[in-house]
């Protein structure tokens, strides 16, 4: 078969069952975003962007080489130093996403003789990173702490890798952390939680596993993400000495990748500083967060991501558009991307967003949410 036609063929089929185009959007600065997720507004604020100018002017646009050749610079060091004064954590590893950070830590601890176990809602990286390890897996039931007990008992005696996030991205809701790593430590399983929605949000700002006073705990490792709340681009892995040793010299997503970019190692390195210092900032984006729970009507989650079910894609995409012409965008959630099928707008809230606009959209929202479900009934 000829590509054009494979690929032709794929078109046909994802218009069969459905699925909508995707199709990448670009912003547009006049109207309220309420799609992205830079929770904290960090990705403009002056002294983030001057972090960024001064590592780029100091080491070059591109850091020119993997970390292992000449790719590291000082100012990997000085994030990685920040990140663990921000998490609490021991040792941190600096990645160039944190999609790469997922697949890193997640292949390097498994391998032959492993096995990996992921909350049913985890992040397509996540699952990518289980692929990648050549390890068998599975998913357990979401949030389900009794579920993945049974799940390790079966598994007693296997070395068990099990990863969940802190705060689930589409539905806002957090992970029962304390209970799955008891779950963990009881089977000697290793967890992986990625707090790439809790860093900057949970904890005053230092993410959910350290407001439970798990930061630094022994088979727990966190990876975060640098391009939400921190307003910049990159990954990391928090962790101690050994298990950093040990990513530095078998994670191939560190290892065969260049290091990150000087601009978005200043950018991340200032922003993690103006995290750990003003908690007043994680309450800014919850104080948001409540404006549009209460307008939308939805429960108020764990997390500044909410999100409204919607019947269909069709409608889903329909009332973003509608949306976006009265001024505010919002996510458009539809599946495969979505953990339970269920096409949704995803809101997100921003701390550096003047109260009163975000309640002008949230009432936008709330109007928008209505209708769709008038189109359903
Ligand atoms: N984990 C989760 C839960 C995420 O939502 C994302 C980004 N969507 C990532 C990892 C990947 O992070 P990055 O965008 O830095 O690659």
């Amino acid at each position: 078969m000829r590509w054009s036609a494979w690929l032709a063929e794929r078109d046909a089929l994802r218009a069969e069952r459905g699925v909508q185009r995707a199709d990448p959007v670009v912003r547009d600065d006049t109207i309220v975003d309420l799609a992205s997720n830079d929770y904290l507004g960090l990705s403009r604020d002056p002294r983030v962007i001057a972090g960024a100018v001064e590592a780029a002017e100091r080491y070059g646009a591109g850091a020119g080489a993997s970390r292992l050749v000449t790719g590291t610079l000082p100012v990997h060091h000085e994030l990685e130093a920040s990140l663990c004064g921000l998490t609490g954590w021991p040792a941190a590893l600096v990645f160039s996403t944190g999609y790469a950070a997922n697949l890193g830590v997640v292949s390097a601890l498994t391998g032959r003789g492993a096995h990996i176990l992921l909350d049913a809602h985890a992040h397509a990286s996540l699952h990518d990173a289980a692929r990648m390890s050549r390890s068998p897996y599975e998913t357990f039931p979401h949030n389900d702490p009794g579920a993945l007990d049974a799940r390790l008992r079966a598994l007693d005696g296997v070395r068990v890798l099990v990863a969940v996030e802190s705060i689930y991205s589409v539905l806002g809701d957090a992970a029962p952390v304390d209970e799955l790593y008891a779950v963990c430590r009881a089977h000697g399983a290793l967890l992986v939680v990625d707090e790439a929605h809790g860093i900057g949000v949970a904890g005053a700002g230092r993410g959910l596993v350290h407001s439970l006073g798990l930061a630094g705990a022994s088979d727990l490792v966190l990876t975060a993400t640098l391009s939400k709340s921190l307003g910049s681009q990159g990954g990391a892995v928090l962790t101690d000495g050994t298990v950093r040793d040990h990513l530095v010299n078998s994670a191939r997503s560190f290892i065969f990748d260049t290091g990150l970019a000087p601009a978005a190692a200043g950018a991340a390195l200032v922003a993690a500083r103006l995290v750990s210092a003003d908690p007043l900032l994680a309450r800014a984006v919850h104080e948001r967060a409540a404006v549009i729970s209460e307008r939308c009507g939805i429960r108020p989650a764990a997390g500044v991501v909410q999100s409204l079910p919607t019947p269909d894609p069709a409608t889903a995409v329909a009332a973003r558009e509608a949306l976006r012409a009265n001024g505010v965008l919002v996510g458009c959630f539809r599946p495969p991307s979505v953990p339970d099928g269920v096409s949704r707008l995803r809101i997100t809230a921003r701390a550096d967003l003047p109260l009163s606009a975000v309640d002008d959209a949230a009432t936008k929202i709330a109007t928008a949410g209505r209708r769709c479900t008038q189109v359903a009934q």
